[in-house]
């Protein structure tokens, strides 16, 4: 036997879950021998030598303190980018093969703990991946053996949780999800209904309107002002400078991660650096130096309930707002939330195990027939209980950037210019729609055509950016010039850009994709 899991794979902190049919309840995997049975693990990985498997986890984080270059932290903020780790033992990786790490032992230890193989997977991404990072994300999970059984969006998978906790109240409902996590920021407004069925039969739609956000922005960025100020204050109180030194960093970085926490809490944080000078900080004065990093994610949630209104028609009043992510802890982000929307956030348990949970709903739901089953107690006292599907093409997900291929159109003047057309604009849905386009071979005999996609919505290719090429190959050697090739391109159910090729005379050819790895 094995289990479906979903995984929430993030920037500083992972987790897996599991929605258990038999007893009809979703499951948190607390982990026991990468987290010591914690819900979370730091996204962090300890490469100990060469022939020693790398580590996950805790450990690993506190190996940073000793070994700051065997480690590698927030991998997933280069996901997809032209980046490799600086060489450990004369290796360098890439960000799949790091993530790959971490997948892999999440899956052991759920797999451990559950006395089952975990092998099905959904893994989510933030709602701001494109192609190139969704694919990435893929392969990091084909390379720890798994079957990703879909990619999900992250504020998808909030939302989805959301609704399946709060069903009685969802019916016709707007989720603006606000998700700061670890490492990245997204803002994604959400139509979530519901549609009564035979019995106590619901069947949900989840269906994305309008996001934003920003792959460089997160709790990250908090640690780092902590710690800029715990540095002066050393600096002022003591004489002493810590950010000498990559160990001494390394230690106040997670003592400032600590310290962050600590002040969502409370009103002053004495904390220590590796050297043991200790020094106070208190919120006023964190908060004074993070505001603008709270004014960058308050431009795009205000982006965002402006497009609600001038795409939508959807105002303000009529939308709540869902926390995801535990750098929402911050009571600096709720005041910032509460200030644009005129109401608080809803309240709800867990803001940073909301993405596993829905990720775990969803590769549940997306087995043949799949169904949850949600409880609710009635103001009276009573309990209700509601069966929940949701069909595939009622959860709506939708690209943030236009896709176009390079083409090439006379330029009046006797000349031949090649431009981006755009095929897949902004808002494109990831619904397995294909469009079709026709290419003609340009010489007799060619066994290869290379279609060039971009990144852009405009028509200078200088001012797109190449993201990959389909290579059609394997022409029949014999064709001659003008004979029209038919391809089908277009994004997947999990935002992955596919294609297929037919020859004229009714043959299927294959397609390479080669991607660009984005600077
Ligand atoms: P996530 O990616 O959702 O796991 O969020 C991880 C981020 O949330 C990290 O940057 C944590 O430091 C941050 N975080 C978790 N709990 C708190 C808290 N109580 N106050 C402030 N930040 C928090």
């Amino acid at each position: 036997m094995t289990v479906r899991c979903g995984i929430d794979l993030g920037t500083t902190y992972s987790a897996i879950s599991w929605y258990d049919d038999f007893n009809n309840r979703l499951e948190n995997i607390e982990l026991p021998y990468i987290s010591d049975g914690q819900k979370m693990v730091s996204s962090v990985v300890y490469y100990p030598g060469e022939g020693q498997e790398p580590v996950v986890g805790d450990t690993a984080w506190n190996s940073a303190r000793q070994f700051p270059e065997r480690v590698i932290v927030g991998i997933k903020r280069s996901m997809g980018l032209d980046y490799k780790t600086p060489p450990i033992d004369g290796k360098e990786y890439t960000p799949q093969e790091v993530s790959s790490v971490i997948l892999k032992a999440l899956a052991e230890d759920a797999g451990k703990i559950l006395a089952e193989e975990v092998k099905d997977v959904i893994i989510t991404v933030p709602a701001h991946f494109g192609d190139n990072e969704r694919a990435a994300t893929e392969e990091a999970g084909k390379m720890a053996g798994l079957n990703v059984v879909g990619i999900l969006s992250e504020p998808h998978a909030a939302a989805l949780a959301y609704s399946v906790h709060k069903v009685m109240d969802i019916v016709d409902k707007y989720l603006l999800v606000y998700d700061l996590g670890g490492g990245t920021f997204d803002v994604t407004l959400i139509h979530a209904t519901t549609e009564e069925g035979a019995g106590n039969a619901l069947s949900l739609k989840i269906e994305t309107l309008c996001k934003d956000g920003n792959r460089g922005l997160g709790g990250l960025d908090w640690d780092r002002v902590l710690a800029a100020i715990v540095g002066e204050k050393v600096m002022q109180e003591h004489g002493v400078d810590v950010r000498d030194d990559p160990r001494s960093e390394a230690i106040l970085l997670d003592n400032c991660e600590k310290g962050k926490r600590y002040l969502s809490r409370t009103r002053n944080v004495s904390i220590a650096t590796g050297e043991g000078h200790q020094v106070d900080v208190s919120r006023s004065d964190f908060e004074d130096r993070t505001r603008d990093l709270v004014l960058q994610t308050r431009l795009l949630l205000e982006q965002v309930v402006d497009d609600a209104e001038e795409q939508h028609g959807i105002e303000k009043d009529k939308i709540d707002v869902v926390l995801a992510g535990g750098s929402t802890r911050m009571p600096m982000i709720r005041e910032m939330i509460e200030d644009v929307m005129g109401k608080p956030p809803i309240e709800h348990r867990n803001p940073d195990l909301l993405v596993t949970d829905g990720a775990a709903y969803w590769a549940h739901l997306l087995k043949e027939g799949g169904t949850v089953k949600a409880i609710e107690r009635k103001p009276d006292g009573g309990i209700e209980e509601k069966i929940i599907s949701v069909p595939t093409d009622e959860m709506i997900d939708l690209s943030m950037y236009a896709i176009g291929i390079e083409v090439v159109k006379s330029d009046g003047k006797g000349g031949w210019t090649n431009f981006n057309k755009v095929i897949l604009p902004v808002g494109t849905r990831y619904d397995g729609k294909m469009i079709k386009k026709e290419f003609y071979t340009a010489e007799d005999g060619m066994q290869e055509i290379h279609i060039r996609l971009y990144k852009g919505d405009v028509e200078s290719l200088d001012e797109c950016q190449r993201i990959m090429t389909f290579i059609i190959t394997d022409l029949p050697s014999d064709l001659p010039r003008g004979t029209r090739v038919n391809v089908e391109l277009g994004y997947d159910n999990n935002g992955i850009i596919r294609g297929t090729a037919l020859v004229e005379t009714g043959q299927k050819v294959d397609i390479i994709v080669e991607r660009d790895k984005i600077v």
